[in-house]
């Protein structure tokens, strides 16, 4: 997901480049955006987290872009490729470093595992939306 701060700031051709030139394909892409209870279901993993409601309000203050990507070892190269949540300490060169300004406006979601991406992917698309 491109989140809101980085649609905003008029990243997503950008981050779409980086995407497609690091060999990731897509597989399903829209515009579009999450009401806070959509947001809220979206991240109900981190509920009891301190940063859990800034978090649900952040991700559905704005536009979003969603995507399905596939790769081989696709989780944990799109992990490398966006770099570390806070982007004051993710590497040089990636998406997060580039395009985001703080750990809670931090440009990218990247799913944490094959399971969840299929979850995050039926949350977002419907059969008919992949290729
Ligand atoms: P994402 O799931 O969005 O790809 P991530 O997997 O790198 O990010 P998570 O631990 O899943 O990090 O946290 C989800 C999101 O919650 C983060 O992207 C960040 O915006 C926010 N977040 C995480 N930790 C903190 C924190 N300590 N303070 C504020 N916001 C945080
Ligand atoms: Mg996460």
């Amino acid at each position: 997901m491109i989140k809101p701060d980085a649609v905003a700031n008029g990243h997503i051709g950008a981050i779409l480049d980086k995407i497609t030139k690091s060999g990731f394909k897509l597989v399903a892409l829209k515009l579009t955006s999450l009401s806070a209870e959509k947001a809220g279901e979206f991240y109900a993993v981190h509920q009891e987290r301190g940063f859990y409601k800034d978090l649900v309000a952040f991700m559905s203050s704005g536009p979003i872009v969603a995507a399905i990507l596939e790769k081989e070892n696709a989780i944990e190269d799109f992990r490398k490729l966006i770099g570390a949540t806070d982007p004051s300490k993710a590497e040089p060169g990636t998406i997060r470093n580039l395009f985001a300004k703080s750990i809670d406006a931090n440009a990218v979601h990247g799913s944490d595992s094959d399971e969840n991406a299929e979850i995050e992917g039926r949350f977002f698309f419907s059969a008919f939306e992949r290729v």
